[in-house]
């Protein structure tokens, strides 16, 4: 079989495309959006995503902020910004790119950053919101898989999804929209007895693991779809997923390249809701 190619930097642009044309009319009604990126320390990784979050809001004709700290911020100063940012009204989106350096409480920052303004959708009362389906932000990177699912022609319902990885920001959410649109969810993690088996069910099959090229082609049901949550930089610097992209793809009948496939998606999501922040504080609904 030869898999469809989902390729995520093709839709991001439409996506951000659409977009532009929105922030200019908001502009129009006096809507301004603006993120707010808060990087703290000098993650080489960080600093790239930073940098992408930024050349996507130039496109978007969104406004972005970075605050760049040291790495030696204290908790009380990290948390004295973020209030300064959830009180001034010219903000729209606050991100602050994770990982924090050693020594400063991830939980707390997330926490802190109004709900109103939590354009990653991290903080408890939008994860409690995503549960119930009533929400106003989608997490970025689930939300991104979501348009590239719809991207491969495949209709949700009644069909079934694993998704390999639980944590906070990837695997559960994801799990909960796959959920939502009616398919019947697995989620493998590391203490999954037979994961090969359990991704061998799949007609869509995520992997959102941190393990390069875990997934192998033994654990692809012909037909799936494939989506590549992974970004592994390999010692000699080549980014790979947590798919063996070759071997899927002999089986999948769509699949997601990494590079290429999720990361921009990520991105384009996080436009989306910087601009959906802005509608909704201009109208006073959060
Ligand atoms: P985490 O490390 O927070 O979670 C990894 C999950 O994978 C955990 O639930 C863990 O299980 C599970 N896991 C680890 N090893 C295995 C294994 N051998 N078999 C089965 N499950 C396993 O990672 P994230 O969710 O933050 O990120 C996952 C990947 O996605 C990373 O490569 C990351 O870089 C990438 N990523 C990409 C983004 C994008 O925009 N493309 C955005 C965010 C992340 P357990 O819970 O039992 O420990």
């Amino acid at each position: 079989m030869s898999a469809k190619i989902l390729d995520g930097k093709a839709v991001s642009q439409r996506i951000k495309t659409e977009l532009k044309a929105e922030v200019e009319k908001l502009k129009q009604t006096g809507i301004k959006p603006a993120l707010a990126v808060v990087i703290v320390g000098d993650d080489p990784a960080s600093k790239i995503y930073v940098r992408n979050k930024k050349l996507a809001c130039e496109f978007c004709g969104i406004k972005s902020l970075e605050f760049a700290l040291p790495a030696e911020t204290t908790q009380k100063e990290l948390l004295a910004l973020i209030e300064r940012l959830n009180n001034d009204n010219t903000i729209s989106g606050i991100l602050c790119q994770l990982p924090l350096p050693e020594g400063l409480d991830e939980e707390a920052v997330i926490n802190a950053i109004s709900p109103a303004k939590d354009v990653d959708a991290f903080h408890p009362s939008n994860v409690g919101k995503i549960m119930i389906g009533n929400f106003d932000f989608l997490p970025c990177t689930p939300a991104g898989v979501m348009e590239l699912i719809a991207e491969s022609g495949i209709d949700v319902s009644g069909k079934k999804c694993v998704v390999v990885g639980r944590s906070n920001i990837v695997g559960k959410p994801m799990s909960m929209l796959l959920l939502h649109k009616n398919g019947t969810v697995t989620i493998c993690h590391s203490r999954t007895k037979d994961l090969a088996k359990e991704c061998r069910e799949a007609d869509i099959l995520v992997a959102a693991v941190g393990v390069p090229e875990l997934i192998r082609g033994d654990c692809v049901k012909e037909g799936a779809v494939v989506i590549d949550v992974g970004m592994n930089r390999l010692e000699n610097k080549k980014l790979v997923g947590d798919v063996a992209f070759s071997e899927a793809a002999e089986k999948a009948a769509a699949i997601t390249p990494v590079p290429g496939g999720v990361g921009p998606m990520t991105i384009a999501m996080l436009m989306k809701n910087t601009v959906k922040a802005a509608v909704l504080n201009s109208t006073g609904k959060n």
